[in-house]
Formats: structure tokens, C-alpha cells, sequence
């Protein structure tokens, strides 16, 4: 008689046990060298050899990008499942949020169905996503149909409470470069045409529109060129904009107006304008079967699973992009208490390597292959979750006409 899914829940936490010094030594090696979005060479190859090496056939450099790698282990026929890993660091504070421990555990997760793999139908993937802070690495694959033939995907990200499903907000990168003329700026100003000003104009015009906006808008911004000297009259001058909103279609409306701001910037000062957007984040919509299913299975490992607080403040994340396409969560596991720090604080970069962060990403392993085991064992529960998302997701969203990555 094939095991029950609780037989199978049990195995799994056993062989985490078993294996849990060596994921804790995965998770400290990655800690301890934060590599870049899209430069996460050595932490990429470390959890892909390590899927490898347990039977997983890995294919790397997957969408065009050198540091992604899709890891599969097939056993007949049945639902496709996958497990997501981040595991980019932030400039100048490694760590700081943790992706040292999602990429660790959806990788304790993979090798812990592999021990399990005789008893299970279907196929199982651990996809490596690099640059979540800075690219959309997850962004970037979903344009690239790298998500096309998975039936749900599962990561958990480290935070200060245990929550399941909670959302993300959506967020658009643009770009916008004014082109002027340069001139002596006290011998012929009336010669130039002050790219800069254009630029400030710019944020003027935003700081207007600000009034207009719901509360769930945020716009932020920085001028990475400025000019080259205080006596030449600006030639070119460039800012990266942030504009975020609620959900994807609020969050275009949005940049239309900041591009009109833009366009209003370089008209008063006799520039030209040139404005990228770069990427889009969608919004995150947590699927209530998998977040059920998760916090069943957290529960049992000791996490208390909680609710966000009402009007709690959201980022946003490329796995909202994912989130639209098949039945996806992004459940949160607690390294540090509320209040001491969240992520993106050096604070937050200590407790991703703490003893505790060891212990979250030991259950989070758990939970995640668990929550596999759930899926693979009642495939009904895979169409239950695909029905909810197509209760609620737009095919036709704008934001899924466009494409931001080119070939
Ligand atoms: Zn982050
Ligand atoms: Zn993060």
C-alpha cells in the first residue's frame, strides 16, 4: 500500500533533521559572500550542484540568464510543482534580506521530496531566480516561459512574523533621460539648454501630482546624472523612478501621468525626453488553497501563522508576476522580532545568519516539501488552486500585453 501523506510529511521532517547541518552550512556559505543581482554565480552553482547531486537534472542559464537554472525530478505522470530560489544580496549590506535562507530552503525542500521520490507521481523543480532586489529575475523568466509548464509554485521569505498570504503591491522602473545643450553656464547660458532643470521640473511636476493620487501610490526617485560641472550648462541629465500602486492597472495609470510630468519637465525647458520603463512588478495575489495548505504545514512545525495588520505597508516582489500565471505563495517565516529591524536593516542581515534564521529555514524546508507532498499526493487540490486564480486574474491585463526583456 503506497504511504499516506502523513507518513510522507513525517519522513520529510525526519530527513530535514538529518540534513540540516549541511543546509545550515549552504545557508551561511551564501550569507557569507552576498553576491549581486545577476552576478550570483557561486550561489547559484552551490544550490544547483547540490540538486544535482541528488538526482535532479539541471539545466542552467535558463531564460537567457547565466546565473537562473531550472532543476527537474520526474516520477510519472502528475502535477508539476516548484520551488522557488532567491538568492541575491543588496549592495553594501549583503544579506539584508535574507535570500540566503529562500534559497536554501526551497533547496532542503527539493532534495527532501527526492528522499521521498519513489512515492510520489509527478515532477518537482527547483528554479534558481537570481536578481529579486534589483532585474526581476522571476519577472524576466515569466516573460521567457519559464513558468509555462508548472501547475503551482512555493517560496517563503524570511520576515518578523509567520503570515501566508500576504500580498505586494505592484511597481513599475522607468527611466527617464533628458537631452539638452551644453554651453559656458556664465559666459553663454542663453546658448544652453539645461537638461538638468528639465529633470527637477520633473520631480516639481510629481510633487504636484501627489495630491491627486490614492494613498497606496508611492513615487520615489534619484538623479543618477546631474551634469558634469557646475561652469557647463547641463547637457544630459537622468532619473530612475519607482511608481508603485495597489494593483497592475492602477499602478499604469499612475505612470502615464509621471511620464506627462516628464514630457511637461522637458517642454519647459527646451529639452528632449526620452522615457524607459523598464519593468513591471505585478501585484501579488497569495492563492488561498496553496496559503491554506502552507500554514496547515508550518502549524505543524511549530509556526504560529498570524494575519498581516490591517493597512500594513507592502513592497513588491517579481514574484507577483509569477502569482498571475499559475497558482503561486509567498509565505512569510519569522527570523527576528517585530520591531528590531526589518528587512533591508544590517540588523535583518545578522538575524538571516542567526540561530534562529537556522531554525526558521530548517521548518520553512519542512513546510515547503510538506505542502509538495499535499499537492502531489491530492492533484485535485492543484485544479481547486487553479480555479481560484482564474477566478481573479485578467489574462488581458495590460501589463501582460507588454513585454519588457526583448529576446
Ligand atoms: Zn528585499
Ligand atoms: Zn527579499
Amino acid at each position: 500500500m503506497a504511504a499516506s501523506p502523513n507518513d510522507l510529511k513525517a519522513r520529510i521532517i525526519d530527513y530535514i533533521d538529518e540534513i540540516g547541518p549541511r543546509l545550515i552550512h549552504i545557508s551561511q556559505t551564501i550569507h557569507a559572500n552576498p553576491e549581486l543581482a545577476f552576478e550570483e554565480f557561486e550561489s547559484s552553482k552551490l544550490l544547483a550542484d547540490t540538486a544535482e547531486s541528488h538526482g535532479y537534472a539541471v539545466e542552467r542559464g535558463v531564460g537567457g540568464l547565466p546565473t537562473a537554472f531550472v532543476a527537474t525530478s520526474a516520477n510519472g505522470r502528475g502535477p508539476t510543482i516548484a520551488f522557488l530560489a532567491e538568492y541575491d544580496a543588496l549592495p553594501g549590506l549583503g544579506h539584508a534580506c535574507g535570500h540566503n535562507i529562500i534559497g536554501t530552503a526551497a533547496t532542503g525542500a527539493a532534495l527532501a521530496i527526492q528522499a521521498i521520490r519513489d512515492e510520489l507521481h509527478g515532477t518537482v523543480k527547483l528554479i534558481g531566480t537570481p536578481a529579486e532586489e534589483r532585474g526581476g529575475g522571476k519577472a524576466i523568466l515569466a516573460e521567457r516561459g519559464i513558468f509555462a509548464d508548472v501547475d503551482a509554485a512555493m517560496m517563503i521569505h524570511p520576515g518578523a512574523k509567520a503570515m501566508v498570504a500576504r500580498g505586494s503591491i505592484a511597481s513599475n522602473s522607468l527611466v527617464f533621460e533628458f537631452h539638452g545643450k551644453a554651453a559656458h553656464a556664465a559666459a553663454a547660458p542663453d546658448q544652453g539648454i539645461n537638461a538638468l532643470d528639465a529633470c527637477i521640473q520633473t520631480f516639481n511636476n510629481i510633487n504636484a501630482l501627489r495630491q491627486h493620487l490614492t494613498p497606496d501610490v508611492r513615487i520615489h526617485a534619484i538623479i543618477t546624472h546631474g551634469g558634469k560641472a557646475p561652469n557647463i550648462v547641463p547637457d544630459y541629465a537622468r532619473a530612475e523612478f519607482s511608481v508603485r500602486a495597489a494593483t497592475s492597472d492602477e499602478s499604469l495609470d499612475v505612470v502615464e501621468k509621471v511620464i506627462r510630468c516628464a514630457e511637461a519637465g522637458a517642454l519647459a525647458a527646451g529639452a528632449t525626453m526620452k522615457a524607459t520603463h523598464q519593468r513591471h512588478y505585478a501585484h501579488r495575489i497569495p492563492n488561498p488553497t496553496l496559503a491554506r495548505l502552507f500554514a496547515e504545514n508550518v502549524g505543524a512545525v511549530g509556526e504560529t501563522v498570524v494575519s498581516p495588520d490591517p493597512n500594513e505597508r507592502k513592497g513588491s516582489s517579481d514574484m507577483g508576476n509569477v502569482s498571475h500565471l499559475l497558482p503561486a505563495i509567498h509565505p512569510y517565516i519569522p527570523i527576528i522580532d517585530p520591531g528590531e529591524g526589518g528587512p533591508h536593516t544590517p540588523e535583518f542581515a545578522v538575524a538571516a545568519a542567526s540561530e534562529r534564521g537556522n531554525q526558521a529555514l530548517l521548518r520553512a524546508a519542512k513546510a515547503l516539501a510538506m505542502t509538495a507532498v499535499d499537492l502531489l499526493t491530492q492533484p485535485e487540490l492543484v485544479e481547486q488552486a487553479k480555479a481560484e486564480l482564474a477566478a481573479v486574474a485578467n489574462p488581458n491585463a495590460r501589463w501582460r500585453q507588454m513585454r519588457f526583456f526583448g529576446e
